[in-house]
């Protein structure tokens, strides 16, 4: 694992370890010391500004301003080079090193309006602070420079990793805090500290509540307000430990991620400080909209073994109007929350006896299954088959593959007989043993293999969540084993199937292609041969698709698919990867079809629904738990109008089931409209219900459940109709819920 990688995991760690639940009720709030006031609102300090301030903060700000004043000394005595500036529509502008800015380029030369609007600038691809000087050695150096608003992903995470900043700055104003690190995520931002006792007296019992959230939001927004700008200063490793020795945190990232001799940046706004590589907006006044959302704790690190933080989430917007449409779509996203719909429904389970293994309880099974089933038809038309492999290996397996070397923090792995095995975090591999167990013809090819096999990957158990980050999971996972020439019908088959099941759920997707990094196995023939033919195959999808340049794997190009989701979410689940490397690892052969000798396969990974347990988490939020028919756990609940009647529901429940439908039949003592009403919240597609006339004609009275006008004067339809139309509905896998 290469060093940004393990950077990035442990930033992974860290952002993702939760030890606890926001929900809780916070732990009997304990007054700090110097709180005389008795108005407190059960937040953890009485007074919004911590007083006296933590001393900290002056000292660290003396320190700044004599570095400050050094460094515009050092920056003043650079000779103005004159420059270029070249924008994205290749115009040229006149520029000085040393002094002009992006915004000013910005606001001259564009409009005051544009330069207003904008987050963050790119300056020869590296980003910038739109008020940081041009920089250039040479008289006559031409320096790119691009734009970025808060609709762009650069634009949004500044904007997010500012707002960051904010909430730090509120934690040490009211709480005194130690602050540790605070990243933007996909929507939003947190920081993690440790409030003023617990770095004081390493007490650990004072956690953060929702009930301290008005007085951080206060000092939020006095800081907004106060259109504090971001100043950057550059400081040596030296300076840094000095200017954070107060805190353990920063003293831990500045020996650990800054070498000796080296130089970093810090960045002021306001009253904070901190070690920060930025870029930022401007100033904080960019914010207009700013709002905590909830809170948990943390590891330090990531780490379980370390002590645990506070951390509070936040959002922000640079118009209010987005903050009111964001908050509306958390409600929803909740409403929606695979885990609460998995809950009300029955659907699945998790015990602390097998973190991050699901387990299915029966109706959750049904999905699961009516999925596979799905696939497994698809399979069965398009050419695939089936197979079955072992759940370990010995790990001179994983030594072939390379997993052992690249991938073994990710296993579970064990001793067996004194040699070690891990437990599969992939198939591919066994189905490269499945090839290579006889001898090969390029008349088998292309191989289609097929495996729906158990997979356990080693996930941290603080960065689990439902169903969407597990430790066990199953795939609809193939290996087309082909030769070259085959790559294009093949991955054309590959887009064929994914448009037929995403048309299904009725998903929208679009495509990204990532090509050749700069590390890769292979000969680069092959790499340019194969990319044409994905790109040709793109084409004549008919889908939108992009290219990523430079962002395949090392060994071979491959495309991502992105469906997007009922809330406009989008969600990477389908992946088409070619694999130049484990063929060749496993030195896989085939009788050639050209001379006597023999040629290497090249090996396609793919996936449609990619995990099931994911993508039921997907379609589960998709629908709301308002399951189509066809995919269903509860089709149909007969409810008999009095006793008299249970007979007749009996029959056709019976008859239901054994056309395969999941019908039940109420035969409790309940009321007619509480059996009705029970039905509803568990969301059966259809609710029968029978009474004398019913049993009379054979027929049933139907409620739809996605059909409201219908409720109190509902259609009474011979039975035997009623079981073609489901079963029409059923097989043509329709989601309209309509009997027709
Ligand atoms: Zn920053
Ligand atoms: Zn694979």
């Amino acid at each position: 694992m290469s060093v940004e990688n393990k950077v990035e995991e442990v930033q992974q760690k860290v952002e993702s370890l939760d030890i606890k639940n926001d929900q809780k009720q916070p732990k009997q709030a304990k007054k700090a010391k110097g709180d005389k006031s008795s108005k407190s609102s059960g937040g953890l300090f009485a007074e919004t500004y911590l007083s006296p301030e933590p001393e900290f903060i002056a000292k660290r700000d003396a320190k700044f301003q004599e570095i400050l004043d050094r460094y515009n000394a050092e920056i003043a005595a650079k000779p103005r080079h004159a420059i270029k500036i070249e924008l994205k529509d290749g115009n040229l502008i006149d520029a000085k090193a040393w002094e002009t800015t992006p915004f000013d380029i910005a606001k001259e030369v564009i409009n005051p309006t544009f330069a207003e609007k904008q987050c963050i600038s790119k300056v020869n691809g590296e980003l910038w602070d739109l008020e940081r000087p041009f920089e250039a050695e040479k008289e006559g150096e031409t320096l790119k420079l691009e734009f970025f608003d808060f609709n762009t992903d650069e634009g949004k995470r500044v904007f997010w990793h500012s707002s960051a900043h904010v909430l730090g700055e509120s934690c040490e104003c009211h709480t005194g805090a130690h602050i540790s690190h605070g990243p933007p995520t996909d929507d939003g931002f947190f920081y993690d500290f440790a409030i003023k006792d617990s770095w004081e007296t390493e007490n650990p019992g004072l956690n953060v509540s929702q009930n301290d959230f008005p007085a951080l939001e206060k000092v939020s927004q006095d800081v907004i307000k106060q259109k504090q700008k971001f100043e950057r200063l550059v400081m040596t490793k030296e300076e840094l430990l000095d200017m954070f020795k107060y805190s353990k945190y920063k003293t831990h990232f500045i020996s650990t991620k800054i070498a000796d001799g080296e130089s970093t940046t810090v960045y002021k706004c306001g009253k904070l400080i901190d070690l920060c590589v930025g870029p930022h907006i401007p100033h904080t006044g960019k914010i207009k909209a700013f709002k905590l959302l909830k809170n948990s704790s943390c590891y330090l690190w990531g780490d379980a073994a370390n002590e645990s933080l506070q951390r509070v989430y936040g959002v922000s917007f640079p118009d209010k109007k987005l903050m009111k449409e964001h908050l509306k779509f958390l409600e929803e996203a909740a409403l929606r929350d695979h885990r609460k719909i998995g809950k009300e429904q029955e659907l699945f389970m998790f015990n602390e006896m097998s973190p991050g293994s699901a387990f299915w309880l029966p109706h959750g099974t049904r999905i699961y299954n009516t999925l596979t089933k799905m696939i497994r038809e698809q399979y069965n038309k398009r050419g695939y088959q089936e197979v079955i492999t072992p759940n370990m290996y010995n790990s001179k397996l994983w030594e072939t593959s390379g997993h052992w070397n690249h991938y073994k923090e990710n296993m579970f792995t064990f001793e067996v007989e004194k040699e070690s095995f891990g437990l599969k975090p992939m198939n591919c591999p066994g189905h490269c043993v499945m090839f290579k167990w006889r001898d090969r013809s390029y008349r088998e090819l292309p191989w289609r293999v097929a495996d729906f096999g158990v997979i356990h990957r080693n996930e941290f158990s603080g960065a689990l969540t439902g169903l969407t980050r597990v430790r066990r999971f199953q795939q609809d996972d193939a290996h087309i084993f082909c030769m070259e020439s085959q790559i294009e019908s093949e991955i054309a088959g590959i887009f064929d199937f994914l448009s037929y099941v995403y048309g299904v759920f009725g998903f929208e997707f679009k495509m990204e292609l990532s090509t050749r990094p700069e590390k890769y196995v292979g000969d680069l023939e092959t790499w340019n041969g194969a990319e044409a033919k994905l790109q040709s195959a793109l084409e004549k999808s008919g889908t939108a698709w992009e290219i990523n340049h430079g962002d395949g794997a090392f060994y071979g190009p491959k495309i991502d698919i992105m469906i997007s989701d009922a809330l406009n979410r989008w969600h990477q689940c389908a992946t088409v990867q070619l694999d130049f490397q484990l063929p060749n690892r496993f030195d896989l052969n085939y009788k050639s079809d050209k001379s006597d000798g023999y040629e290497r396969p090249v090996m396609i990974h793919r996936a449609i629904l990619g995990s099931v347990e994911r993508m039921t988490a997907i379609l589960t939020e998709h629908f709301a738990g308002k399951w189509p028919f066809w995919l269903s756990p509860r089709q149909i609940l007969i409810v008999p109008v009095g006793v008299g009647f249970q007979d007749y529901a009996k029959e056709l429940n019976d008859k239901l089931i054994g056309e395969g439908f999941y019908s039940d039949v109420d035969l409790s003592g309940e009321t007619l409209p509480k059996k009705v009403r029970n039905g509803q919240l568990l969301k059966y597609n259809f609710i029968f219900i029978v009474g004398h006339a019913e049993a009379e004609e054979k027929s049933v009275n139907i409620r739809n459940r996605d059909v409201i006008e219908e409720q109190g004067k509902n259609a009474t339809v011979k039975f035997d109709t009623v079981l073609e139309q489901m079963k029409k509905l059923r097989d043509d896998r329709r989601n309209d819920n309509l009997l027709v």
